[in-house]
């Protein structure tokens, strides 16, 4: 199954936790890597005054498992436990953050799981609406469309009317070329700085 992840971060070195987290979701058991975005500096959205973010977008290839919810959950407990191995604190929502992992896109699946079947634990507080898929807001987030066009531009993700790039164009027009800036590219194992044109 792919799966599409955000990643986000503005609290300390922010290249470098995206970088190890990328490493970090290629090593989830059964998982493997398919792509892995530009990285990009982004204009903070939600009105908290805070440092710019740093995102990107990986393709990962997931066990399915039994069925689409189960898979996904699976996935976001995982997703759950790496923002915490790397040094993830409650704060306030669209606040600053170490590190920020949403379950973007898990296939074709159009997912609202509202409880945690049993055996998953998850934060206490986030369980209604526990897990949404595709992400209610990816379509309007220029800082999640941009990377994500980098890896499928013409995906017209499930309930969407339009292609990722369709839409990244759309919010670009809306928000300028300032808001989203193409600073790295993946090697492998690192960031690279992108060549300037
Ligand atoms: P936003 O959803 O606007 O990006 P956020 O990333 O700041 O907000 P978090 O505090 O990271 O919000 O997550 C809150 C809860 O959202 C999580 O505990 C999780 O259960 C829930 N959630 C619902 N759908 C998703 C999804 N597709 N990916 C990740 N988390 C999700
Ligand atoms: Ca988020
Ligand atoms: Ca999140």
């Amino acid at each position: 199954m792919r799966a599409y992840i955000g990643l986000g971060a503005n609290v300390g070195d922010a290249p470098g936790t995206l970088g190890a987290a990328v490493r970090a979701l290629a090593a989830l058991p059964g998982a493997s890597l398919a792509g892995v975005s530009q990285l990009y500096v982004t204009r903070p959205v939600g009105g908290v005054d805070q440092a710019d973010f740093h995102n990107a977008v990986v393709a990962l290839d997931v066990p399915a498992g039994p069925d689409d919810e189960t898979g996904a959950l699976a996935l976001l407990v995982a997703l759950k436990g790496l923002e915490r191995a790397f040094g993830r604190r409650a704060r306030e929502r669209w606040g600053p953050r170490e590190l920020d992992l949403d379950l973007l896109l898990f296939g074709d699946a159009r997912l609202s799981v509202r409880r945690p079947p049993e055996g998953v634990s998850l934060d206490p507080g986030h369980r209604d609406r526990l897990l949404v898929v595709p992400h209610p807001e990816a379509a309007d987030r220029l800082f999640v469309l941009a990377p994500l066009a980098d890896l499928d531009a013409d995906l017209v993700p499930p309930g969407w009317d339009e292609t990722v790039s369709t839409a990244r164009d759309r919010r670009l027009a809306a928000e300028g070329a300032a808001a989203v800036r193409a600073v790295g590219r993946w090697t492998g194992a690192g960031w690279a700085p992108r060549r300037r044109l």
